[in-house]
Order: structure tokens, then C-alpha cells, then sequence
């Protein structure tokens, strides 16, 4: 048996022994994110503190998505009553207790998109990330957003010959297909790339504009301007279930911890938790841990010697450090993605699957261990001896790698828009805005969403074939 992780507390026991839950009640890990903000009144916050028990719009879910999900509605019909429900505290889910990176994929994934969904879609989805990447830039800087937004060169730096190899087959297809790659930064030349990165092995470098931001404190912002339209946010609130109203056949009920709410539209915000709430979604989105850590550099790694740019360090197999140098703040280093040491935790979590679901985890010995050497071993010059801080925080696998955005077929009135594939910051300020334009009767083409994030029977039949004959597409979280 592996080794275990280092946690709050355990899992509570009696979560089924599959692959979905609730959001884990109790203690769980303190991202470097919510640690930031724990005097915040906005964590516990309730708008009203009796319960709605009839409202038009229900949110399920307070990360990026639900909050963006309600600030649209809002917008889009100033006189409906909406009200979101977190389960634990505000934005304590993914977004609060991510790596950090706002990083549209230019190119790494289109093979493997291409594989999937063919080569329009693969140009779509990518353009798509653009899309969102400069839509989020653009609100964070009309608005004058505090949440510490840095917009620079983000790197890609392949550090073995077959991922290098690899790489720039993937490249070259995408650009012979016509994908843009005029604004893409490309040196092949070992030496060079080691010098622009500061990354020892380096052995090629992609150089292309991608943000780092503090993601809840951006969501934080949008959410305190959907109270004053009138959200209403209630947190520390399970839904328990959704059933069909019995008095009225065109409206749901909400039933959650504290009550029920009936409605005429729920949205489906639950991220890695959804498939616990909605069954259709089992096997089609799962939740998959994933542990971030934060390193204090050096003294030679701060001011103006600290690192200038965000990477993706390219590994074998799908394996990734995701690098956030929190440049524009105390400087401190945060490494997420499936680092090497992911494979030993994947294995320990398939004899704990009730484990899925436990934010409590407060790092993984192979994982840590990897980031670690990483470090030590590949930047130059930084020697830096301890991991300051570990966290967790889940994933929501997607079976085909895309999100699902939509109506749930046969549940009119239902709609979802989940399963970012671990890359949401990338995903949600077009996919949320899409999910509210369907909401209010526009077509697929309307949202301007890539046809392939769309929520459909056929999509559902098929990838739930797929999974039951356990051949389902290996796509690796893109983070
Ligand atoms: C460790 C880690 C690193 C990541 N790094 C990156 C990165 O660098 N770049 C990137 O683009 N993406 C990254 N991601 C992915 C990104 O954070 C997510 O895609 C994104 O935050 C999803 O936002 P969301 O609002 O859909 O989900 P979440 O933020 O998870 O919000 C879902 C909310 O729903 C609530 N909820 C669930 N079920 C219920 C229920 N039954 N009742 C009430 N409330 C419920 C949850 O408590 C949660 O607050 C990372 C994810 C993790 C875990």
C-alpha cells in the first residue's frame, strides 16, 4: 500500500466508496488563497438569515462559475430573485484553492483535441481560451479589480527530448492547420531556452501572453456587486437534492440543509461535486484531488532577481509543473499541475476512492517530493531547502476533456455548467456568460461556445458507453 497523505483529519467514513461526493464538511486544507482572506465577512456570509422558500433562479455553487452564472442572470433579468447556495464557505471549492493561472492553451492540447473532436473544434476550443483569457483581463482592468493581476509571458518549456520532440510536432501540426501562432515566442535551441527560463534542462521555449491572478478575490468582487443587485448569497448551505415541484410541474424543488426553495431554474455550479447531486453526470465528471504548494524563494530569487514569467514545464506522459512566482505580490513560488509524483497518488487514491473528495489533505509525500527536486535540481541558481506550504483542492475530470454546458436533457429547467478539466480560470468567463445566454432561449451558435461543450443526450450516451466499457478518453487535466 502507498503511503498516505498528510492531513486535517480523515474523510468522513461513510462517503460511498466511488468516485463522487459532496463537498467535504469538516476541516479542510487552507489554501495559500483563503488564507489571505480569513477575517473576510464574505466567507460566512448570509444576505438574509432566513431561508428563501421560493425564488426564480437557484445557483448551486459560489466559485468562479456560480458567481459569474448569478452576475449575468442578474443582469439579464434585474426584476428575478436569485439566490446562490454554497455548501461551505464562500468560493472554498476549486477556485479558491487553485495554482493561480490564467493560462489560455495556444497549442499544448490540439492533438489531443484534434483526436477527440476534430480539427475545427480543436481550433475552436484553443480559440476559445483567448477568448476568455482576454475577457477576463479586460474586466479585472475596467474595473480596477484588486486581485493582484499579472499579464506577462507565460512559458512552456519542454525539459526531455520526446516531450520536446512531441511539442513541436503538436506546434507545427496546429500551425499548418492554420492556428495563429504569429504572437508565440519559439527558441529550439537548448541553451537559449535554458537562459530565458532559468530552467536547467530546458530544451525548447514557448513564449505567449497568459495572466496569473488571485482568483477569490476576483470572484470575491463580483459576488459584493451581485449583492447589491440583489443576489442573494447563502452560505454554509448543502443541497441535498433537486425534485420536481409537486405543486406546480414546470418548477423544481431545492432541498437543502436548511430548507427547501422552490424555483423555476436551477444551475448546476457544483463543479467536481456535481455527478453527487445530479446522477446523470456519473462517470462524466469526476472528482480528481490535486495538491498546490508554495515555496518561499531564496534571497538570490527575490526583487529584481525573482522570476519574471508563469511556466508550464513539460514532462513525459502528460506530467506538468504549472509555476505561479507570485512577482506582483510577496514573491512567494506556487507549483500545481499532475506533477511526476501525481502517478503515486493516483494509485493510492484508487485503493481510497472515498478520498476523492477530501480538500483536507494538506500535501502528498511523492508530490511534494517532486516539486522539491524540481526546484533544487532545475532552476538555476535556487537551492531553496523547504516547501513553506501544501494544500488541496479537487478537480473536476471531465470524461472527454471539455466542460459540459447546457440543460440537462429531459429536466427542462435544469442547467449545468461543469467539469472544467482543472483549466476553469481559461474556461468560465465565457463559458458562464454562454450558459445564461441558453437560459434566456439564444441558440448554441448565440454563445459563440465551442459546439462540443454543449450538454447533449447523444454526448451523455456516448461518453456514459465509454465509461462503462472503462475506455474512456485519457486526457490529462490541462490546469
Ligand atoms: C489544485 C488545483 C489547481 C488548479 N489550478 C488551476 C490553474 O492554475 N488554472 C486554471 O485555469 N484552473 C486551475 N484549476 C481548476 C480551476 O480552479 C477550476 O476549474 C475552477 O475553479 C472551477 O470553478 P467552479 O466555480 O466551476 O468550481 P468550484 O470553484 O469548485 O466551485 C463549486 C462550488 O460548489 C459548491 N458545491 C458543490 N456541491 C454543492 C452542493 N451540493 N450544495 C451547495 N454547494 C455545493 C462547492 O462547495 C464549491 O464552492 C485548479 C484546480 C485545483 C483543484
Amino acid at each position: 500500500m502507498s503511503p498516505g497523505p498528510t492531513t486535517e483529519e480523515s474523510a468522513s467514513p461513510n462517503i460511498a466508496q466511488e468516485r463522487y461526493g459532496f463537498p467535504k464538511q469538516g476541516k479542510y486544507s487552507l489554501s495559500y488563497w483563503l488564507q489571505g482572506v480569513q477575517r473576510d465577512p464574505l466567507l460566512n456570509y448570509r444576505s438574509t438569515p432566513e431561508f428563501p422558500s421560493s425564488v426564480d433562479i437557484v445557483v448551486i455553487g459560489s466559485g468562479m462559475t456560480g458567481t459569474l452564472v448569478a452576475k449575468h442572470c442578474i443582469e439579464t433579468w434585474p426584476e428575478k430573485s436569485v439566490v446562490v447556495l454554497e455548501a461551505r464557505e464562500f468560493c472554498s471549492g476549486a477556485t479558491g484553492r487553485n495554482a493561480g493561472h490564467c493560462k489560455p492553451d495556444q497549442w499544448r492540447g490540439f492533438t489531443d483535441y484534434e483526436k477527440t473532436f476534430g480539427t475545427e473544434q480543436a481550433l475552436k476550443i484553443l480559440e476559445n481560451e483567448q477568448q476568455t483569457w482576454s475577457a477576463l483581463v479586460k474586466y479585472v482592468q475596467e474595473n480596477n479589480i484588486d486581485c493582484d493581476l499579472w499579464v506577462g509571458d507565460t512559458l512552456d518549456v519542454p525539459v526531455t527530448p520526446e516531450v520536446a520532440d512531441a511539442t513541436k510536432k503538436n506546434f507545427e501540426r496546429f500551425k499548418a492547420v492554420g492556428g495563429k501562432v504569429d504572437h508565440i515566442k519559439v527558441t529550439h535551441d537548448p541553451p537559449i531556452a535554458a537562459e530565458i527560463s532559468r530552467i536547467r534542462d530546458a530544451l525548447a521555449c514557448y513564449a505567449w501572453p497568459a495572466s496569473t491572478l488571485y482568483p477569490w478575490k476576483l470572484t470575491a468582487h463580483i459576488m459584493r456587486e451581485n449583492l447589491e443587485k440583489g443576489v442573494n448569497l447563502q452560505t454554509r448551505t448543502k443541497v441535498t437534492s433537486v425534485i420536481g415541484s409537486p405543486k406546480y410541474p414546470e418548477k423544481w424543488v431545492v432541498k437543502s440543509e436548511r430548507g427547501d426553495i422552490e424555483c423555476s431554474h436551477v444551475v448546476h455550479a457544483t463543479n467536481a461535486y456535481s455527478s453527487a447531486l445530479e446522477p446523470s453526470l456519473r462517470g462524466l465528471i469526476s472528482p480528481s484531488p490535486h495538491m498546490c504548494d508554495r515555496i518561499v524563494p531564496p534571497v538570490t530569487f527575490v526583487g529584481s532577481a525573482s522570476l519574471e514569467n508563469s511556466y508550464g514545464v513539460l514532462l513525459p506522459d502528460g506530467g506538468l509543473f504549472s509555476i505561479n512566482p507570485r512577482s506582483t505580490a510577496e514573491g512567494s513560488v506556487l507549483f500545481g499541475g499532475s506533477n511526476p509524483g501525481q502517478r503515486e497518488f493516483e494509485q493510492w487514491l484508487q485503493e481510497h476512492p472515498e478520498r476523492c473528495i477530501d480538500d483536507g489533505m494538506l500535501g502528498f509525500e511523492s508530490v511534494t517530493k517532486a516539486v522539491q527536486t524540481f526546484a533544487e535540481s532545475q532552476i538555476v541558481g535556487w537551492n531553496a531547502k523547504f516547501i513553506d506550504h501544501s494544500w488541496s483542492g479537487i478537480i473536476a475530470l471531465s470524461a472527454d476533456g471539455v466542460p459540459f454546458v447546457g440543460q440537462l436533457p429531459g429536466l427542462s429547467g435544469q442547467w449545468v455548467c461543469a467539469g472544467h478539466h482543472g483549466h476553469g480560470m481559461a474556461r468560465i468567463f465565457t463559458a458562464a456568460p454562454g450558459l445564461v445566454k441558453l437560459m434566456s432561449g439564444s441558440s448554441w451558435a448565440e454563445t459563440k461556445l465551442p459546439e462540443v461543450f454543449q450538454l447533449t443526450r447523444s454526448r451523455i450516451s456516448r461518453l456514459t458507453k465509454l465509461f462503462k466499457k472503462e475506455e474512456r478518453i485519457e486526457v490529462h487535466p490541462r490546469l
